[in-house]
């Protein structure tokens, strides 16, 4: 991930929702949504949350975890009992969230996903065995990989493209979690996308868009990668719909309905901003980090989508498992690795848990995916060694990198994630 993920936001006025619509029943005029994609709030799904938790409890992930920056009373109130959220700002309804009274009195509900805890497992079966993990390649690469901006060429070199490397990655972490008895997924399996929609399905969208955030007549097409206007096209914004809006869109309904897991695991390379593709700019830094969800500003939770969505996940209490599996991988990859902790420069993140790797963020797919999600982001791809590293490709053992004996990058990553993961699971299930 780069910072170029994360374009600044373009705040759309409700009636113009009505001419986005690419289905129908997806939202209504009064509904406040971050994105024309995002599905309208559904809040009677919270209602099985009912007295599921301490007041104590819904405290703790709110001030820790999800509102870590804090947020207005105009989205959420506590009261001794309960919590109010708003659902509708013009209509000022709200959601009544009631609260257990003592740790002996909380109902349980139910949930698409198991703890490690209590996960049953038989004697002589492996340390994983039952749980069933999704493996999630970050992007899509290939023939998309230039779109997406996670492409990156050195004259004649073999070109550097983030979707082709996490499937690279995923590849060869299935079987060995395979060999202690997960049961894996992948929720993409090919350098293709997994929504069917493409970017032309979204030019009208992207014209919205545009003409929302006040550009009347945008162009259609931009010249090239360095247009400093491109993102005022209507190619551009079809585009970012199609393979950020849509995909992780599509990626979730398949986690969600489908692959059902206990555990998601999203795979990404870092970079820092690289400039010209096809001259990119090398930096000197090197880190790692992972992600799990949290950390909303409150720009986020004005929108209803956001707001329900952050509400489904603290209720769901994917943070308790996700945020214990996430600080020990990331204390076994910085270990196996030898990369320092990345250092944010901005403030719509929060350091959380012991392992100082681990950050909240709120991404849309750390958001939408309904169970315990950890997010990789290790190695700095246009970091000279790294490139170097890549370059190498797969190979067995070690070879000198710069001077120094290294293993391939890519088994380097994946059998970093497993050593952690199975770290996690053999202290949890005896
Ligand atoms: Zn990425």
């Amino acid at each position: 991930m780069i910072s170029r993920h994360f374009h600044p936001r373009i705040f759309l006025p409700p009636c113009l929702f009505l001419c986005l619509f690419l289905r129908p029943s997806a939202a209504t005029a009064a509904d406040h949504l971050s994105n024309p994609l995002a599905d309208s709030p559904n809040w009677k799904l919270l209602e099985k949350y009912q007295r599921t938790l301490t007041r104590d409890e819904f405290e703790r992930l709110l001030w820790n975890v999800y509102c870590i920056h804090g947020v207005s009373d105009e989205f959420i109130r506590l009261d001794r009992d309960f919590a109010c959220i708003l659902m509708d700002r013009d209509t000022q309804t709200w959601f009544t969230l009631r609260f257990a009274k003592h740790e002996r009195t909380l109902r349980s509900t139910t949930r698409g996903w198991r703890t490690a805890q209590s996960l049953r497992r038989k004697k002589r079966t492996g340390i994983l065995s039952g749980l069933k993990i999704a493996l999630d390649p970050g992007h899509i690469g290939g023939d998309w990989a230039k779109m997406e901006e996670r492409w990156f060429k050195v004259g004649d070199a073999v070109p550097v493209e983030e979707g082709e490397m996490t499937l690279r990655v995923a590849k060869m972490l299935a079987p060995k979690l395979r060999a202690l008895g997960a049961l894996v997924s992948f929720v993409r399996d090919k350098t293709e996308p997994v929504t069917p929609f493409r970017p032309d399905s979204f030019r009208g969208a992207a014209r919205a868009v545009l003409r929302a955030s006040g550009a009347e007549n945008p162009r259609e097409d931009f010249s090239g990668p360095d247009d400093p206007l491109k993102e005022q096209t209507v190619r551009w914004q079809s585009e970012i719909l199609f393979y950020r809006g849509s995909e992780i869109r599509q990626r979730a309904k398949l986690v969600n309905s489908r692959l059902r897991p206990d555990l998601v695991l999203c795979l990404h390379f870092n970079a820092e901003a690289w400039g010209d593709e096809r001259n990119p700019t090398f930096i000197d830094k090197n880190h790692l980090h992972l992600l799990v969800n949290g950390s909303y500003l409150e720009s986020e939770l004005a929108f209803d989508d956001e707001r329900f969505e952050m509400l489904r996940r603290l209720l769901s209490r994917a943070y308790d498992e996700e945020i214990k599996i996430a600080d020990t991988v990331a204390a076994t990859m910085a270990k196996e690795t030898q990369l320092p902790p990345y250092q944010y420069t901005t403030d719509t993140v929060a350091r959380v848990g012991t392992s100082g790797y681990v950050y909240a963020r709120n991404l849309v797919a750390t958001r939408l995916y309904q169970c315990p999600v950890v997010y990789f982001e290790p190695y700095v791809m246009n970091n000279g060694e790294v490139f170097a590293r890549i370059q190498a490709g797969d190979y067995e053992g070690t070879r000198p990198i710069n001077g120094v004996e290294r293993p391939s990058i890519f088994r380097e990553y994946a059998d970093s994630v497993l050593k952690g993961l199975l770290e996690y699971y053999r202290s949890v299930r005896k």
